[in-house]
C-alpha cells in the first residue's frame, strides 16, 4: 500500500453500494452443470458480468465450471495475475493483440481467420514458450459477427493443421456461437447447428483433432441439448439471468443509496432537468446520489422505482448523471436512510429485470453498467460442493 492510500472513513451503507453474494453464483453454477452432460466453461468477460471477474470465476469454478473464457487477452491475464491457473480462452482480439504475453499467461486463443492465426504463430516462434500456442478455431455459425466464415474455413482448417504439425499450434477447441438460441423455435438454430457439425467434420477431414467443441452459450444451454457437444460457455447465467425465461436462476446483486436529503414541495413544482415531471401536489422529495454514471439507465426516467420505508416509490424526474429523485408523497424518510434501488426482489425491490424493462434493454446491460464510483461488497459462496452436486444428464 503507498503511503498515500487513505483508508475508508464511510460507515457501510453511507454511499451507494453494491453488494455481490456470490453464493448465487455458486447456486447457478451448480444448476447448469447439473442441467448438461457437457463441461462449463464460466464466461467472465466484462468483469464478470459486473459481479468481479475473478470472484465469479473462482466461484465457478468451485461449483461445476471447469474452464474460464473472456474477450480480450487483457481480460485473461488479468485472471491470472488475480491468481486464477484454470485453462482460459480469449476470443476476440485485433490481429496486433498482445499475443507473447497470451502464450506466456497460457492463454488459449480463438482464431477466427488466417490473419489471426498467422499472429499467434509468429508470437510463438519468436517466444521461448515452453508449449505450443493453444487456439480453438471459431466459425461463423450464422451471426455476421465474430468468427471465420464459411468459405474461408477449409483453408483455416488446413493453415492450422500446418502449423500444428510444425509443432507451433494445438488445436484444441472449435466453436461457433448461436444468435436466435432464446427462441429454439427459430430456424437459425439448426441452421447454427448444421453449420457447426459441418465446421467439426471439415477440421477432422483436415486432420486436427479439436477435442473441444462449443456452440452453446446460457440459452442454448439451458433449451436445447444438442448443442452442448463437449463444452457450454454460460455467462449470463452464472449470474442469474435466464434470457429462456424457464429456469429458476439466483440473482446476487443488490444495489443500495442513502438519502442525501428530503425536502417539502408545493404542487406545480418541477423537477430535475427539463421539469419532465411537475409535482400534481404537495409531496415529498428524497435525494439519492447515484445516477446514469453509475448505471442507472435514463431511458427509465419516468417509469423506475426503488424500495424506501418499506414501499416501492417512484423515481421522479429525468435520472440525472449522479442523481435522482424520489417521491415520497405523504411518507417522510430521513437523511441516511438506505434506499434499495435492485436486489433479488425478495423484499419488494425492484429487480434487474425490473430496470431492463423501464429502460427497454436486456438485464445484461444492467449488470454491466453498474459504475465505478459504486462500493463494492463482497459476500463469498461458501464451501464448494459440486463434488457432491448429481450431474444429471440431458434435461430438455
Ligand atoms: C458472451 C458470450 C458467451 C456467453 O453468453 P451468455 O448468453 O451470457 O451465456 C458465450 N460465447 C460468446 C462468443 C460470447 O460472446
Amino acid at each position: 500500500m503507498s503511503a498515500l492510500a487513505v483508508a475508508p472513513t464511510a460507515v457501510p451503507g453511507a454511499a451507494p453500494t453494491l453488494d455481490v453474494d456470490l453464493s448465487a453464483v455458486a447456486a447457478n453454477t451448480r444448476l447448469i452443470a447439473s442441467r448438461t452432460a457437457a463441461e462449463v466453461m464460466a464466461v467472465v468477460k466484462a468483469d464478470g458480468f459486473g459481479h468481479g471477474g475473478a470472484d465469479v470465476a473462482r466461484t465457478a469454478l468451485a461449483h461445476g465450471a471447469t474452464s474460464l473464457g473472456v474477450t480480450s487477452i487483457e481480460e485473461a491475464l488479468a485472471l491470472r495475475t488475480a491468481g486464477l491457473t484454470a485453462p482460459v480462452l480469449s476470443w476476440l482480439n485485433p490481429v496486433d493483440a498482445a499475443y507473447a504475453d497470451a502464450l506466456a499467461g497460457e492463454v488459449e486463443l480463438a482464431v477466427p481467420s488466417r490473419e489471426h492465426l498467422d499472429a499467434v504463430v509468429l508470437a510463438q516462434r519468436s517466444g521461448p514458450h515452453q508449449r505450443s500456442a493453444r487456439i480453438h478455431l471459431h466459425l461463423d455459425t450464422g451471426m455476421a459477427r465474430d468468427g471465420a466464415e464459411p468459405s474461408a474455413w477449409p483453408d483455416l482448417c488446413r493453415a492450422a493443421r500446418r502449423a500444428e504439425r510444425a509443432g507451433l499450434v494445438r488445436v484444441v477447441g472449435v466453436m461457433g456461437h448461436l444468435g436466435c438460441a432464446d427462441d429454439p423455435a427459430d430456424a437459425c438454430n439448426a441452421l447454427g447447428r448444421r453449420r457447426f457439425a459441418w465446421g467439426v467434420e471439415t477440421a477432422r477431414g483436415a486432420g486436427l483433432r479439436p477435442a473441444r467443441r462449443h456452440l452453446a452459450a446460457t440459452a442454448a444451454t439451458l433449451l436445447d441439448v444438442r448443442s452442448h457437444h463437449t463444452t457450454v460457455r454460460v455467462g449470463a447465467g452464472l449470474v442469474g439471468i435466464d434470457p429462456t425465461g424457464t429456469t429458476l436462476l439466483r440473482s446476487g446483486l443488490t444495489l443500495t443509496a442513502p438519502v442525501v436529503g428530503v425536502r417539502r414541495v408545493r404542487a406545480g413544482a418541477g423537477v430535475g432537468y427539463g421539469h419532465s415531471w411537475i409535482a400534481p401536489a404537495a409531496t415529498h422529495l428524497a435525494l439519492l446520489p447515484l445516477g446514469y454514471a453509475d448505471g442507472l439507465p435514463r431511458a427509465a426516467s419516468g417509469r423506475a422505482e426503488v424500495l424506501l420505508r418499506g414501499r416501492r416509490r417512484p423515481v421522479v424526474g429525468r435520472i440525472s448523471m449522479d442523481q435522482v429523485v424520489v417521491d415520497l408523497g405523504d411518507d417522510h424518510a430521513e437523511p441516511g436512510d438506505t434506499a434499495t434501488v435492485l436486489g433479488p426482489g425478495a423484499a419488494g425491490e425492484p429487480t434487474v429485470g425490473d430496470w431492463a424493462r423501464w429502460a427497454d434493454t436486456l438485464p445484461h446491460e444492467i449488470v454491466t453498467g453498474i459504475g465505478p464510483r459504486v462500493r463494492r461488497s463482497v459476500r463469498p459462496a461458501g464451501p464448494a460442493a459440486h463434488s457432491s452436486s448429481p450431474r444429471l444428464r440431458s434435461i430438455p
